[in-house]
């Protein structure tokens, strides 16, 4: 067991508003935050690469992993299956390392209620305006004019759930809101509970004080 007992760093926002990119500059900021590489039952977009955005799974496997108890949260999303896999979060936080998930409302809120739930960080990013958040979710290029008015309706059901978050970022000017993440990551590593070393420290200072008197 590490020193530090690593934090579930949890990022939704309605599709578009920038978790994707965010959760990138943050991995940039600090390579050592692990990745929480979740498994889908939706087929694979251009580029994207098995095993590094998205395990790529059949429906079966998923129900499989599911019932193993292998998956932290799951989840059913514009019609596919996402969740998160166990082992691998609890193998990085157990080090000390924190963990990023791109995941929803419902995953953020599993996650919350379940024993790791003190150790999680949430935070939702909201778009300065729908007509904003249309524009990048069209600029992304990655979806074809149906699945954009899927996700564009789906929105708010994201946005209505905002309210559960610890933090709530407007994603307006993506330098300011990666200058904001970093702060709120910072802050939150000094949690008490996230410092289980201070525990010895402190006898260590009494120990010294009682050698005073
Ligand atoms: P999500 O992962 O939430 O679906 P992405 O990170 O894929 O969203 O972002 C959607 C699009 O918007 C991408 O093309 C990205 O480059 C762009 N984007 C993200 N944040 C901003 C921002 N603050 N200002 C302008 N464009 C942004
Ligand atoms: P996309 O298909 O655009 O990659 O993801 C669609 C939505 O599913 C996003 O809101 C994303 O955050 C969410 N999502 C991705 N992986 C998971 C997961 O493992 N669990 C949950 N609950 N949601 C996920």
């Amino acid at each position: 067991m590490a020193d530090r007992r690593g934090l579930l760093i949890i990022l939704s926002s309605p599709s578009g508003a920038g978790k994707s990119t965010l959760a990138r500059r943050m991995r940039d900021w600090d390579p050592g935050i692990a990745f929480s590489v979740s498994s889908t039952t939706r087929a694979p977009r251009p580029g994207e690469v098995d095993g590094k955005d998205y395990h790529f799974v059949t429906e079966p496997e998923f129900k499989a992993q599911v019932a193993n108890g292998d998956m932290l949260e799951h989840a059913h999303v514009f019609g596919n299956f996402y969740g998160s896999p166990r082992g691998p979060v609890q193998h990085a936080i157990d080090q000390g390392r924190d963990v990023l998930f791109d995941i929803d409302w419902q995953g953020a809120q599993q996650i919350r209620n379940s024993a790791l739930g003190q150790h999680t960080l949430s935070i939702f990013l909201l778009p300065p305006s729908i007509p904003e958040l249309r524009k990048r979710l069209e600029g992304r290029g990655q979806d074809d004019a149906a699945t954009i008015a899927r996700r564009m309706q789906r929105s708010w059901d994201e946005i209505s759930h905002w309210d559960g978050y610890d933090f709530v970022l407007v994603n307006d000017d993506l330098d300011v809101t990666e200058t904001q993440l970093k702060t709120i990551v910072a802050a939150t590593r000094l949690r008490r509970l996230q410092q289980p070393e201070l525990t010895e420290h402190v006898r260590k200072l009494q120990s010294e004080f009682e050698e005073l008197a």
